[in-house]
């Protein structure tokens, strides 16, 4: 008999343990139901990236100086810097400058080092070509200035999670001036000189 009422207990407890499982995977349910969808239509809508988003880098051939600090300092010796020596004024002339973003894994070591800030990274994402070899990015290419998401007038920008107000998950039909969950930079620096 009392071997009967515990196998009931024990019924009993798990019966009541599955219904608030149950009860708990509803209740998420229930939650996305009353929210908005926050599907990004690219690529009629685009995220803005990040501050230090690192995406294309730039380069600025006249300032290049053909050091190649970047191959040296790039985890795969990635870049190309063509040079030749004037024997004249004793310096390296640079020919071709090229990256192969194809291969290239945007760890930003080559931007870092350059002693003559001729690299920079962009917020530039958007690379997809049909031909992986058309990745490989020359002078011209790299020199070509970056595209922005804010600047195309055929795209709708949309801030990122990270920047949307606290509680907020939908990007879409939020006032310019809404204002992001944290603190700003320099409202950071502010807080620890006090
Ligand atoms: S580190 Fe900068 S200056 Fe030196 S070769 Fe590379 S891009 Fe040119
Ligand atoms: S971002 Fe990194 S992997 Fe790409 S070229 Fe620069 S150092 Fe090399």
């Amino acid at each position: 008999m009392l071997k009967f009422l515990k196998q009931v207990g024990d019924y009993a407890k798990e019966a009541v343990q599955a219904g608030r499982y149950i009860g708990q995977g509803l209740s998420v349910t229930f939650d996305h139901m009353q929210r908005r969808p926050v599907t990004v239509q690219y690529p009629y809508e685009k995220l803005i990236p990040s501050e230090r988003f690192r995406g294309r880098i730039h380069f600025e051939f006249d300032k290049c100086i053909s050091c190649e600090v970047c191959v040296r300092v790039c985890p795969i010796n990635l870049p190309v810097v063509d040079w030749e020596f004037d024997k004249a004024s004793k310096k390296k002339n640079l020919k071709h400058y090229s990256i192969d973003f194809g291969v290239c894994i945007f760890c930003g070591n080559c931007v870092e080092y350059c002693p003559t800030n001729c690299l920079s990274m962009t917020e530039e994402y958007d690379l997809c070509t049909y031909d992986r070899h058309q990745l490989n990015y020359d002078n011209v290419a790299l020199g070509r200035l970056p595209y922005k998401v804010t600047d195309d007038p055929m795209v709708t920008p949309l801030r990122e999670l990270v920047y949307l107000p606290k509680g907020v998950t939908s990007p879409h039909d939020l006032p310019a001036n809404t204002r992001g969950a944290g603190l700003h930079p320099e409202e950071l620096v502010e807080q620890q000189e006090k």
